[in-house]
């Protein structure tokens, strides 16, 4: 009765577990603030919510093809042109979230031993998906000085021939940092020159808070790189649509129909409700999604601004997602409430055992000595919450 060694090797998703840990405390009557989940605290916009009330009075409830109903993927390749990308309906599948897209990609490029590059700090599930389809994470650690972003250069020396794709995530979870169009332009001659796939997961594209910075995709830097390229996105963040599971690929014919042999034999559609309610969050009424936007980027503003004032605590302003990615260092070596500090996860341990604040530690995403704060929690969650961390640094150094 013995289990697969793939599947005994997986790790429970470190963000999803932490979250229900910290949810469990709540329900229990313990008083935490939840800062570990990377989900949006808004209700889904009205307009979406009345689309997929009316597809089930509608008896919207059967089947549907199982790459995604074409209007579905219409709307996906006309929101893709916003970001410059020439996409055929035929080219998209719509998956569960995307974070099944990244696991149907994966699986239509990667044979047993494939390495894939990974650059830390990465979000977590890339790891064990691309263990789960017998792959190889072979993880980068990205330079703080250069904002966490992989150079064309850290990829070349990590290259070799047994390396099939290399993942790129701007806007980044979990640092919060975005790639410019020159950085992936390096990139794309990279992968070009070495003949390999990029998957470009792009979920938080739509939450940028500068000004000065747009989002790129890499597949819109020539048809070379787009051949190449899958990019991943989804509805889950930038509509608030995280339980619906909507998510999708954009990639070459050849790949998307692979894709969607793969979803045929797994798991046919996604539910056929939530294609309506997805097709109503991108032709539909955009005014409670910009809303939300607005309020992250307040929220950014105001979470760093609190962060930099607690001493010993320093971050990188996010450029987008939403994420405080907090550089703890300081804080190790010292002992608290009877704990020895050694790393970030016993700074995370202490600040939920001890102040009712849960965070994820930085091991989750392949660094030491970090925590990551999701700023996609009420503005009251966030004012108390940093009070908390304030309070945990004031009273113990
Ligand atoms: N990619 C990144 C970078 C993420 O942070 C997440 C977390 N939600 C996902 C993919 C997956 O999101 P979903 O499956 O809800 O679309
Ligand atoms: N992606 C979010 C996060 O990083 C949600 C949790 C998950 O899907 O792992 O917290």
């Amino acid at each position: 009765m013995k289990l697969s060694d793939m599947a005994l090797g997986i790790r429970p998703s470190s963000t999803l577990s932490i979250s229900a840990e910290a949810n469990r405390r709540k329900a229990e009557g313990i008083d935490i603030i939840n800062f570990s989940a990377g989900e949006p605290d808004f209700n889904t916009p009205e307009n979406i919510k009345q689309a997929a009330i009316r597809a089930i009075n509608n008896n919207f409830t059967k089947y549907t093809p199982y790459e995604g109903i074409y209007e579905l993927r219409t709307a996906v390749a006309e929101e893709l042109k916003t970001d410059g990308l020439e996409y055929a309906p035929e080219d998209i599948v719509i998956s569960n979230g995307s974070k099944h897209a990244l696991k149907n990609a994966l699986s239509a490029i990667i044979d047993p031993g494939d390495k894939v590059i990974v650059p830390a700090p990465y979000w977590n599930s890339y790891i064990d998906i691309i263990n789960m389809v017998y792959g190889v994470p072979e993880v980068v650690q990205t330079r703080k000085q250069n904002l966490f972003k992989v150079t064309a250069a850290q990829l070349e020396s990590t290259y070799d021939p047994k390396v099939k794709a290399v993942i790129i995530n701007s806007p980044n979870n979990p640092t919060g940092m975005v790639y410019s169009e020159a950085e992936l332009k390096e990139i794309a001659a990279f992968a070009v020159e070495k003949d390999i796939f990029v998957i470009s997961d792009e979920i938080y594209k739509r939450l940028i808070y500068s000004r000065h910075l747009k989002h790129t995709s890499i597949a819109s830097l020539g048809e070379e790189i787009k051949k190449r390229t899958i990019v991943i996105d989804g509805l889950s963040k930038s509509y608030s649509m995280t339980g619906w599971r909507v998510g999708y690929t954009a990639s070459d014919r050849k790949i998307a129909d692979v894709i969607a042999n793969i979803q045929s034999n797994s798991t046919s559609n996604i539910n056929s409700i939530a294609q309506a309610a997805a097709l109503e969050a991108l032709r539909g009424d955009k005014s409670e999604v910009t809303a939300m936007l607005k309020e992250f980027q307040h929220r950014r503003d105001f979470i760093a601004q609190r962060i930099s004032d607690i001493p010993l605590l320093s971050s990188i302003l996010p450029k987008g997602a939403f994420y405080m990615f907090v550089d703890v260092s300081k804080l190790l070596g010292a002992t608290v409430r009877g704990t020895l500090l050694k790393d970030s996860r016993d700074v995370a341990n202490v600040l939920l055992d001890s102040y009712g604040v849960a965070v994820v530690p930085s091991d989750a995403f392949g660094v030491d000595n970090y925590i990551r704060i999701s700023y996609a929690t009420s503005m009251r969650d966030i004012v108390e919450g940093t009070n908390r961390i304030e309070k945990f640094v004031k009273q113990n150094y």
